[in-house]
């Protein structure tokens, strides 16, 4: 099992190096890309992960399929995972919302941010081909929250009304928290 590293690991704090893009199709870096996607599947709540939280300080960060596909059904219909490598963020609405937000490399707390409730990122994919996605809700959140990653920056660092909530007191209503807390209209635009 890849071990998804917590916070007090330096790891998290370091400025994450960009990928030759050169290097992307190369079996290092898929090595890579396949271990961030077996972490991330290894977390129920998990919906998106950022290589330093398996201890690789480089720019990539894996958006799971599942979370895709609940936010814009008609633009990601396969539910497959979508890498993001030397991702940057193009566009940030000034319009932001307060959200709820937790990471699976700060287990257990869980606290209250604000958010530009519109993102867009351009980036690579694990072929090596330059994408640009733009998101709202939940998707544009998870941009932000792992670009920060890549910068060394943890929620934590941002958030309010920070809470414990350790994995026996979350029921089914804890775990929906992650995935549903945004206004449901701002998902799938
Ligand atoms: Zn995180």
């Amino acid at each position: 099992m890849v071990h998804i590293v917590q916070q007090g690991d330096p790891v998290l704090r370091e400025l994450a190096q960009t990928v030759p893009v050169k290097d992307i199709t190369t079996p290092k870096i898929q090595k890579i890309i396949s271990d961030m996607k077996e972490a991330l599947a290894s977390q129920k709540d998990g919906v998106a992960i950022a290589a330093p939280q398996i201890g690789i300080p480089l720019r990539i960060f894996v958006v799971s399929g599942l979370i895709l596909r609940h936010a814009d059904p008609d633009k990601y219909p396969d539910g497959e995972d979508m890498v993001f490598i030397n991702p940057t963020i193009t566009k940030l609405s000034k319009k932001k919302n307060e959200v709820d937000e937790g990471c699976l490399s700060v287990r257990w707390l869980y606290g209250k941010i604000k958010r530009s409730a519109q993102a867009s990122v351009s980036a690579y994919n694990e072929q090596g081909e330059k994408i640009e996605r733009g998101a709202s809700g939940l998707l544009a959140q998870i941009f932000q929250h792992e670009t920060d990653h890549l910068d060394g920056v943890l929620f934590i660092d941002k958030a309010y009304d920070i809470e414990e909530i350790p994995p026996e007191k979350q029921n089914e209503e804890g775990d929906e928290r992650l995935y549903d807390t945004h206004n449901d209209e701002d998902l799938g635009e």
